[in-house]
């Protein structure tokens, strides 16, 4: 699913009401002060933690909290 300005009158519709995927949701994730770290890379126990920079903590992918800013595209 998705939301498109052009598109079906479905995706149109969610253009209108401002829709987001879970992953364009504001989160952890997806903030600037989000850190992805990998725990056994390339092995059967491969892991995903993410940390906080600016506070420097232990945190989840779709946590947020009052300090949340975009991360710039690459
Ligand atoms: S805890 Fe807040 S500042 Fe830190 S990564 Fe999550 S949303 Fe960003």
């Amino acid at each position: 699913m998705k939301a498109n300005q052009c598109g079906t009158m479905a995706e149109q519709k969610r253009f209108t009401q401002g829709w987001l995927t879970a992953t364009q949701r504001p989160q952890c994730g997806n903030c600037k002060n989000g850190e992805q770290k990998f725990n056994n890379p390339d092995s059967a126990f491969e892991s995903v933690i993410y940390r906080c920079t600016l506070g420097d903590f232990a945190t989840g992918k779709t946590a947020i909290c009052n300090q949340y800013e975009v991360k710039p595209r690459d």
